[in-house]
C-alpha cells in the first residue's frame, strides 16, 4: 500500500501512518486508522470518495 500521511494530534504535524487499515464509520464514511510511525500515537484520516 502507498504511504498514507495523516495528522498526528500528539505532535501536531503531518506524519506517515503506520499500518493503515480502512474502516467504515456508522455514518457510511470511509476512514483510515493506524498509528503514527514516529511517536506511535493513534491516528485516523477520512478518505475522500473517489470515482
Ligand atoms: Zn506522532
Amino acid at each position: 500500500m502507498d504511504q498514507v500521511e495523516a495528522f498526528c494530534v500528539k505532535e501536531k504535524t503531518m506524519r506517515v501512518m503506520k499500518d493503515p487499515k480502512e474502516v467504515t464509520t456508522k455514518n457510511g464514511r470511509r476512514m483510515l486508522k493506524g498509528t503514527c510511525s514516529v511517536c506511535g500515537a493513534p491516528m485516523n484520516k477520512f478518505v475522500s470518495m473517489k470515482k
